[in-house]
């Protein structure tokens, strides 16, 4: 069987339209056999406050292969996927957003490469024409910086829309972490993995949920649960300054010595001052961070509340 896993935070607009395309291209794979393919479409209702369980709900009478969790509040997207994945039982197992920017007729091409013997296919934007160019530039950047931070390496330009191997999706299961950077679980995880690509289409019902401000977040998210250089760094830059703060205290000492003291000095004690200070800032926000982090992961609160279900989710 096939899990289509679908977060949605009030969706009501795009919905039908994604059940009635989905259906279609699920009822048009194959088993290997030629026989119909079983599917489920598992929606995961992240704390929607319009008609968006309304929806889903006329879809499961319709047809009772989508079936639905809905959770007790706005967990967040990533969340809302690892409780899709908690709860789907399909051999394979493909997380989708709602808004048909990623075009489900890619899943046959998937399959392929599934059948064929990799464990995750995921899919790479052929171009992101549909996102603006500060949006294409900010994720250029963090792609870049993810990668170059953290041992494991994220696919760039890869969402969550790829198909994982029932192997995969239990072992993302057992992954502990209250942060759930799913990107990252995805590429720690390992197993045998390759790229279809596709073409990522403009958004055309609905709205964006992700501001910049919340991407910003999910970045911070992301390279934190990914990569301690951040933390290590100030290590290195302080022992860097440290030999250079005791070469200068040489030189000074010389130089009182052999010339006697002057109280000259003001402006370069000003800007070591506060150089130092804006550092010192820097470095204890970041230990900050990562210390938040702990808290949260030690609280070992859950990752999400199922609220209610719908088609025995
Ligand atoms: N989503 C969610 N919880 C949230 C925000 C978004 O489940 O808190 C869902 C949303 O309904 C959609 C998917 O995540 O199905 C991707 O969101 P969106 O299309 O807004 O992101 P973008 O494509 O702009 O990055
Ligand atoms: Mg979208």
């Amino acid at each position: 069987m096939l899990s289509v896993i679908v977060p949605v935070k009030d969706e009501e607009e795009a919905v039908g339209a994604f059940v009635t395309r989905v259906s279609a291209v699920l009822d048009g794979l194959r088993e290997t056999d030629g026989t119909p393919l079983s599917w489920e479409v598992l929606f995961v209702d992240d704390g929607s406050t319009d008609a968006t369980m309304a929806a889903i709900c006329a879809a499961n009478r319709a047809d009772p292969r989508i079936r639905a969790l809905s959770l007790s509040r706005n967990f967040g997207k990533e969340a809302a996927l690892s409780a899709g994945l908690d709860h789907a039982r399909g051999a394979a197992v493909v997380p989708i957003d709602v808004d048909l920017q990623d075009p489900p007729e890619v899943i046959g091409a998937m399959l392929e490469k599934w059948r064929a013997g990799f464990d995750v296919v995921y899919g790479v934007r052929r171009n992101r024409q549909s996102d603006s160019l500060p949006k294409r530039m900010t994720a250029d950047l963090y792609y870049r910086a993810h990668n170059w931070l953290s041992m494991d390496k994220i696919p760039e330009h890869a969402g969550d829309f790829r198909l994982l191997d029932r192997k995969v999706v239990d072992v993302i299961k057992v992954m502990p972490e209250r942060n759930r950077f799913m990107k990252g679980l995805f590429a720690w995880g390992g197993f045998r993995q390759t790229a279809v690509e596709y073409d990522r289409v403009e958004r055309r019902l609905g709205r964006t949920k992700f501001n910049y401000w919340k991407l910003w977040t999910l970045a911070i998210d992301g390279i934190t649960s990914a990569s301690t250089v951040p933390l290590r760094v100030w290590s290195y830059l302080g022992g860097a300054i440290a030999l250079g703060g005791i070469l200068f205290a040489l030189f000074v000492i010389a130089k009182t010595i052999l010339f006697g003291s002057d109280v000259r000095g003001y402006p370069s004690l000003m800007v070591a001052v506060l150089f130092f200070g804006g550092l010192q800032l820097m470095s204890l926000g970041i230990l900050g961070e990562y210390v938040g982090r702990i808290l949260v992961e030690v609280k070992h609160r859950p990752i999400y509340i199922v609220r209610e279900t719908v088609g025995d989710a």
